[in-house]
């Protein structure tokens, strides 16, 4: 046991997403201590990009768009720093989509891949990568914080976790106090769907639309696809994302991942064309989108230093609402050592 290592903070962050990265660093710019924890090697959560090869693929979020005022702020300055730009605006009624003089909704995207805005905004901030939370527990005042693949222990003044909200809960279960878990009931309403993402490299370009974005219209298995490189996210030219719609995910979800692949590509034949399918790889999502959202941007507990944020709180599951949720929970926390 003495072997643990122990640091402090004032706010401990499960997660590196858009959430946990917005909210840090606001509270970051108020002078509070922050420490991000996040599972993984990179930033950005469902905001994920990665290589196949030569190829690079956006295999979470696919596009963003801006409804407020808050978010319209910090789009306007990632656009300034080239980092995102116009992707499209119109889907036709097949669901060929098209940039079009004064249509619907612009979609953005990132021009490097989703995780680049994820990197910029972890600039400058500590982030723990590779340290999955393993447990939680309120003692004397203070969160203490487990590791799954360290022996550390992290003690905080404040706990704000963005996880899915299922694994949220799943940790606070054990966090050793029955009031806080009882004041958790509303959450248990959230459900997520399932997704799966599948990265196709193709010896060539197909040619499903111009700007290199299809959702078609009530298909039973393929959401959308996305060619990576009319996107301007890959070099390499026939880099695929196929998402595929929440129902065939949840019926196939445990099968072996070469039928899911198999499945996948037969049904998105139609859009491939004349192109020779040369590697995949497939990504599941268990938790891709929430289905059942909170009414509020977000959740604290005050009495217990405790706060949840997310997609999952405030509105439809956009990656806005994650921006929103991140900023609600900064405001909530940096109130919270105000009035102490
Ligand atoms: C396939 C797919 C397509 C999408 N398409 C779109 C789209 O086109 N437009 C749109 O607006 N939105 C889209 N979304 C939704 C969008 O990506 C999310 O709303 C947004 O990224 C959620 O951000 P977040 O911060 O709430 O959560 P996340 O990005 O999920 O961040 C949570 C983080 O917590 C980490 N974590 C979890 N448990 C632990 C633990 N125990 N210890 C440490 N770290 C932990 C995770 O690794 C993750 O990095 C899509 C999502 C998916 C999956």
């Amino acid at each position: 046991m003495d072997n643990i290592s122990k640091s402090s903070c004032d706010v401990a962050l499960i997660g590196a997403g858009l959430s946990a990265l917005v909210a840090a660093r606001e509270m970051q710019k108020a002078g509070l201590g922050v420490q991000l924890c996040e599972k993984s090697r990179g930033l950005g959560g469902r905001m994920a990009t990665r290589r196949l090869g030569e190829a690079r693929f956006d295999h979470g979020c696919q596009f963003f768009t801006v409804r407020s005022d808050p978010f319209r702020e910090e789009v306007r300055n990632w656009e300034e720093r080239d980092l995102v730009a116009p992707w499209f605006n119109h889907l036709d009624a097949q669901g060929e989509a098209s940039l079009q003089p004064e249509k619907d909704h612009l979609r953005y995207r990132v021009s490097e891949g989703m995780t680049a805005v994820a990197k910029y905004l972890g600039t400058d901030l500590p982030i723990r990568r590779q340290h999955t939370v393993s447990s939680v527990r309120w003692e004397k005042g203070k969160w203490r914080i487990s590791f799954a693949e360290h022996k550390e222990e992290l003690s905080a003044s404040f706990l704000l976790s963005t996880a899915p909200v299922p694994q949220s809960l799943a940790l606070l279960e054990e966090c050793g106090v029955e009031e806080i878990r009882a004041s958790l009931e509303p959450l248990r309403k959230i459900k997520y769907g399932p997704c799966f993402a599948l990265m196709a490299l193709l010896d060539q370009q197909p040619r499903f639309s111009p700007v290199g974005f299809f959702a078609p219209s009530d298909h039973p298995e393929i959401a959308t696809l996305a060619d990576n490189a009319a996107k301007g996210v890959s070099s390499r030219l026939g880099a695929v994302t196929i998402l595929s719609t929440d129902t065939f995910a949840e019926a196939n979800f445990e099968k072996a991942p070469d039928e899911v692949v198999k499945k996948m590509l037969l049904a998105a034949r139609p859009w491939l064309a004349g192109c020779e399918v040369l590697e995949t790889s497939l990504r599941r999502w268990k938790f891709a989108r929430p289905v059942v959202s909170h009414p509020e941007r977000g959740w604290s507990l005050p009495t217990h230093a405790l706060a949840l944020a997310g997609d999952a709180f405030g509105g439809p599951p956009r990656l806005e609402e994650a921006f929103l949720s991140g900023q609600w929970a900064a405001e909530k926390i940096r109130n919270f050592f105000s009035s102490r």
